[in-house]
């Protein structure tokens, strides 16, 4: 028996590839696709020439964190147009091929397989630094495909998104074991939500009454501060929303001998950046997740 053509194919378009990454979580919403869109936009502003390929078949959300909502992949004679936010940042999701966004996507793993298969083979990506896949959550049939189209050895390895709480870091143990098994490196482990961290003057200030009302006394705290202690205007308050008394991400990753590449904290102005599909590096709104992105992308 020869080789499996389409595996073939896969190999020669991805020749023009220097460096693949895997984005994986193992719980849905911890901010994978966040962090896959973060991580393109941040690579394409460094120059480098970037492909950000979505394979969450059932909720592909790259396409609106990017700025792409409505966009249309169109077919050359060297094969499908990923769509470009700029002239080195080019994605493709099947998002881009669902008539109207809210339909859903019920399909079974044989036809999820040959979507990836068909997007690996088939999308024309020219040269490439590098090709970021952002895969579903969970260790399913799509992230064993994809390993055997890009061949384990070639991918140059995995980031695994978490939440710092035991139920997500459980979940992220079975991603580790699964990187270990199909033989694809653990480029590291990424706590995002990790703490809320937001200016004083931005936070509101309650007193809850006998009757059980809130009262809002924010603007007496605050002229209070600023009449007394004036530098505390200054400062940062934060809550660790998510509980992380069992050592978070950097505890289980020392046990699972993986790196730790950092944390994200919950910024509600990345989560609007990723809504309007923008870098959060562009502008210098979002103070307390971008420096925490940028320290983690420099680890890489
Ligand atoms: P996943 O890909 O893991 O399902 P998403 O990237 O879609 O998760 O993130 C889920 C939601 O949480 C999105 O609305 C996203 O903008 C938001 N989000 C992700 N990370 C953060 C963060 N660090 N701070 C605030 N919002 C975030």
């Amino acid at each position: 028996k020869g080789p499996d053509p389409d595996l073939v194919a896969i190999a020669e378009r991805m020749a023009t590839v220097k460096h693949k990454i895997l984005v994986l979580s193992g719980k849905g919403g911890v901010g994978k696709s966040t962090f896959s869109a973060q991580l393109a936009f941040a690579l394409a502003a460094m120059d480098f020439q970037v492909g950000l390929l979505d394979i969450d078949i059932c909720g592909p959300s790259i396409p609106k964190m990017l700025g792409l909502e409505g966009q249309e992949i169109h077919q050359s004679n060297l094969g499908w147009s990923p769509v470009y936010v700029e002239s080195n940042l080019g994605v493709m999701s099947i998002g881009f091929m669902l008539p109207n966004p809210d339909d859903a996507v019920i399909w079974r793993g044989p036809r999820k397989n040959g979507l990836i298969k068909q997007f690996l083979k088939d999308v024309y990506w020219g040269e490439l630094d590098f090709l970021i896949v952002d895969a579903p959550p969970g260790t399913s049939d799509e992230h064993i495909s994809i390993v055997q189209c890009l061949d384990a050895s070639a991918v140059d390895g995995a980031i695994i998104v978490t939440t710092p709480q035991q139920v997500s870091l459980i979940d992220v143990r079975k991603e580790v074991s699964f990187c270990k098994k199909v033989g694809v490196k653990v480029l590291g482990v990424v706590e995002n939500m990790s703490g809320l961290y937001q200016p004083l003057t931005d936070l509101k200030f309650m007193k809850l009454t006998d009757s059980g009302e809130q009262k809002d006394v924010t603007q007496w705290v605050l002229e209070n501060i600023r009449e007394k202690l004036p530098e505390m205007l200054n400062l940062i308050a934060c809550s660790e929303v998510f509980d992380s008394s069992g050592g978070g991400a950097m505890r289980m990753c020392s046990e699972m001998d993986v790196p730790f590449l950092g944390k994200i904290p919950l910024d509600p102005l990345l989560c609007k950046a990723a809504e309007e599909g923008r870098s959060c590096f562009a502008d210098k709104s979002c103070v307390s997740s971008a420096p925490a992105l940028k320290n983690i992308i420099e680890k890489l």
